[in-house]
């Protein structure tokens, strides 16, 4: 679509605004179908940008193997597990910043967010950290929109940050914070606050704590389970919903240590579709950013999981679309690979095994601290002792096993050779090449305990940084036809400003 035709529709827009507010509270949006006034009308009214954290195809495929596994099918017949991949329109894109191939959150976000690329760390703004680049949210925001983002990790985190704030680095979250609490943004959901204090921060007139600052600036902020899920739209009320239970990193819990009762991606994208609802539309910017996190620790069951609770928030999306078909887009896209996760290990050949993924409890963080309590209960801990508890969480054992879980001697030998690690205080530890090599910075034992188990399944690692794969988009509705093909990620930017604009 071009632009001359673009502000032609905008003219049309702007004649029939009216119109068509009037049209549509008299009728529901489904049955405004055929109304050759919102035929013509290309442009999105409510638009939902997805960034899965670190997804990039390996992360997909592997939620979609694993599904695929449990329910006993055998893939490529296995059912596409996630609703995303079914999107009609589907593209790919380059993920590189301005000085590297392999990007990070903050520059990969900039991109998204402004179309423009920068270096690693910097939050919407250029190479020299001087000039500031307007969002699509605040875009959005100008345009008469309502404004929401929401993240499984802390809200000042760089993906959600992105969108609503301008800083030199990433680390500045008390800045960040700051950014949200004055960004007049409609609602932001999910993690909590990374530095609500400010104690990192070198400002020198700083206004308090953040939820304070952001309560003065208007925001209802509620952080229970019942406040959260109780809110209703009140005409004019800004809301900021925070978890209730702040785990690793003020995010949400991993998808795997979630209860029923706890809050969800999901939840909070549904929270603001019902608060954001409204004549002159909305943007909402989702993250679902421990699928990277996992990825990080190479901890495959982890990532997957938190696959599938950003697929539940895409869902959210879906759901509302349905119901509004003539006037919705949804953008569901990765910001970088994370992990240098594949499908295939060279120990299990021409094979994959993830059904044995299905024997691990629980995340890689929620074992370190089994781990952590252990040994602080008795620093003796033997390697048989902590092995139990393996057995337990991970499925991994030395017996004859019908779920293929037993381990050789040589896997053996590297979990007893990581136990030693752990056992090891941590400024005493021999951080050699070798060590980085094998356990990144993470904790030995947990990180061996995940490659073996993923290895068994046929997953494999490269690194505990971010890799340089493309990574896929997904469209759907309103517009989504401009997505197709294979191009950069500021591209994604500049097909989203041309249809809100
Ligand atoms: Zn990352």
């Amino acid at each position: 679509m071009n632009k001359k035709f673009l502000l032609c529709l905008l003219v049309l827009l702007t004649v029939t605004t009216a119109t068509f507010a009037n049209a549509n509270k008299e009728k529901s949006g489904s049955e405004s179908k055929g109304d050759l006034a919102s035929s013509q009308m290309e442009l999105p009214k409510y638009v939902f940008v997805f960034i899965g954290d670190g997804m990039a195809l390996p992360q997909v495929g592997s939620a979609e193997i694993y599904e695929g596994a449990m329910k006993g099918g055998e893939y490529p017949d296995a059912p596409r597990a996630l609703s995303f991949t079914k999107f009609p329109v589907q593209g790919i894109v380059t993920t590189h910043d301005s000085s590297s191939f392999i990007p990070d959150s903050a520059s990969t976000g900039t991109s998204i967010a402004t179309g423009h690329k920068t270096l690693a760390g910097v939050i919407s703004m250029d190479e020299k950290k001087e000039v500031s680049y307007k969002s699509i949210a605040k875009i959005a925001k100008d345009k008469g929109m309502k404004v929401g983002v929401v993240t499984s990790v802390s809200i000042d985190h760089a993906t959600p940050a992105v969108f609503y704030a301008n800083v030199p680095s990433r680390g500045m979250y008390y800045e960040i914070g700051m950014q949200l609490a004055e960004s007049g943004f409609d609602y932001f959901g999910g993690g909590s606050l990374a530095d609500p204090e400010g104690k990192k921060s070198k400002l020198e007139n700083k206004p308090g704590n953040i939820f304070d600052y952001a309560k003065k600036n208007g925001y209802k902020v509620v952080n229970t389970y019942a406040d959260v899920m109780g809110l209703k739209p009140v005409e004019g009320q800004k809301v900021w919903a925070v978890t209730e239970a702040p785990a690793d990193g003020q995010a949400l819990l991993y998808e795997i240590d979630r209860k029923e009762n706890q809050l969800s991606l999901a939840d909070f994208t549904q929270k603001g579709i019902e608060l954001l609802d409204n004549d002159n539309g909305f943007f909402m910017a989702i993250e679902g950013g421990k699928i990277d996190w996992a990825c990080h620790a190479n901890d495959a069951m982890a990532a997957i999981q938190d696959v599938f609770a950003f697929n539940d928030a895409v869902q959210k999306a879906i759901d509302f679309a349905n119901k509004h078909p003539e006037d919705t887009l949804i953008v569901v896209t990765g910001d970088h690979e994370t992990g240098g996760m594949t499908i295939g290990f060279s120990g299990t050949k021409y094979d994959s095994f993830f059904e044995k993924l299905q024997y691990q409890k629980m995340s890689y963080v929620k074992f370190d601290e089994v781990l952590k309590s252990e040994l602080s209960k008795n620093p003796e801990l033997t390697f048989d002792e902590i092995f139990n508890l393996t057995e337990a969480n991970f499925g991994l054992t030395k017996n004859e096993s019908s779920n293929g879980l037993q381990l050789s001697a040589y896997e053996l030998e590297q979990l007893e050779e990581a136990f030693m690690q752990s056992k090891t205080p941590k400024d005493s530890r021999n951080k050699n090449e070798e060590y980085y090599i094998s356990y990144g910075s993470y904790e030995p034992y947990t990180v061996k305990v995940t490659h073996i188990l993923n290895q068994k399944a046929g997953i494999g690692w490269t690194t505990y940084s971010h890799t340089g794969t493309p990574v896929p988009v997904y469209a759907y509705g309103v517009g989504s036809s401009n997505f197709n093909g294979y191009y950069d990620n500021t591209e994604i930017n500049k097909k989203l400003v041309e249809l809100i604009n």
